[in-house]
């Protein structure tokens, strides 16, 4: 709720702050127990600062984060622990998140042996199940991260991740770095493991396409605000903001007969370290207007399930013609 985290900008000898990056401005949301909300937007939205946030790994400029019933950033002590073990992250990069010279089995075993008072075979029989469980050879596990594939490094991590049975998992960019069939896999894999897990994800990813099919729920963040929320589906077939018709615009969709009303983004996404005023797509928004340089359009439900920010939202279905 109205997290804001705000990064100081030093300048000189004397490390003097000359100013801030607002990486992070002003964004609620909601995540609801089970589903998977998809946070996309381009590099430098903050949408990776916002997961880390919600994991507690940075604390906030303001704001708070409610996980069942509690502002995490006020646990301390057992319960800090017991939040360090339901909340998991999966990283970006399957290959410098996987510490080289490590075993597989000491990398995937870590947090059991933090965490949990478990015997050595207690540990490696754990350690079997988990990679079982997400699709790798657990006669490999004496082996080093580099004999393995990039994807299978992904399912290492992910082995790791759901070690301690987590909850709620922050996917950050976790298949990004990976062939687009592999993609696929993991992707696949994750869904299997939300279903016979009980998990919860946060999705994050800078593209829409590969939020699409793992999540119930989207959310669209740029220069530091949401600027749309809705159903996945819902979204993609009439996105609200014209943002989010840029993003999806991106995307290549062969419909025979039809055409696809093509949104094409001008310009760089400016600095957070100065947003523009007014609404901060408006340097690049075709649909912008004088209104949208002077006030700051608000998140708001606009049909219910689906929020934007925009003054002048496309029409649902425009994009559809
Ligand atoms: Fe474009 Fe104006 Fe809407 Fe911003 S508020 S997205 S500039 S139409
Ligand atoms: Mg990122």
């Amino acid at each position: 709720r109205g997290i804001k985290k705000y990064f100081p900008i030093h300048k000189g000898l004397l490390s003097r702050v000359v100013g801030q990056v607002k990486a992070v401005d002003d964004v609620s949301l909601a995540i609801h127990q089970g589903e998977t909300f998809g946070l996309v937007g381009e590099s430098g939205c903050g949408k990776s600062t916002l997961g880390r946030v919600i994991l507690r790994l940075q604390g906030a400029t303001e704001g708070e984060v409610v996980y069942q019933g509690q502002d995490i950033h006020s646990l301390r002590g057992p319960k800090l622990r017991k939040l360090r073990e339901e909340m998991q992250i999966i990283f970006q990069d399957p290959f410098g998140s996987l510490n080289p010279r490590f075993l597989v089995k000491d990398i995937i075993g870590e947090p059991l042996r933090v965490h949990r008072n478990l015997s050595p075979k207690q540990v490696d029989a754990r350690v079997v199940e988990l990679m079982e469980l997400v699709g790798l050879d657990a006669s490999r596990r004496n082996r080093y991260p580099h004999e393995f594939s990039g994807g299978q490094r992904q399912r290492i991590g992910i082995a790791r991740a759901i070690a301690l049975n987590p909850k709620f998992i922050v996917a950050d960019e976790a298949v990004s770095a990976l062939d687009v069939s592999v993609q696929s896999q993991v992707i696949n894999l994750l869904m299997k493991l939300q279903r016979e897990l009980g998990l919860t994800f946060l999705f994050i990813a800078h593209g829409l396409n590969v939020v699409r099919h793992i999540s119930d729920r989207v959310g669209v963040m740029y220069l530091g605000k949401l600027v749309e929320v809705g159903e996945t589906e819902t979204l993609f077939a009439s996105p609200l903001h014209p943002y989010t018709a840029a993003l999806l615009s991106a995307i290549p969709k062969p419909v025979p007969g039809r055409k696809q009303e093509r949104i094409v983004l001008q310009g760089d996404v400016p600095s957070p370290a100065n947003p523009p005023s007014g609404c901060r797509f408006h340097t690049r928004c075709p649909f912008a207007q004088e209104l949208c340089s002077k006030v700051e359009p608000q998140l708001v439900e606009a049909v219910p399930g689906r929020q934007v920010a925009c003054h002048f939202p496309l029409q649902p279905g425009a994009m559809l013609s």
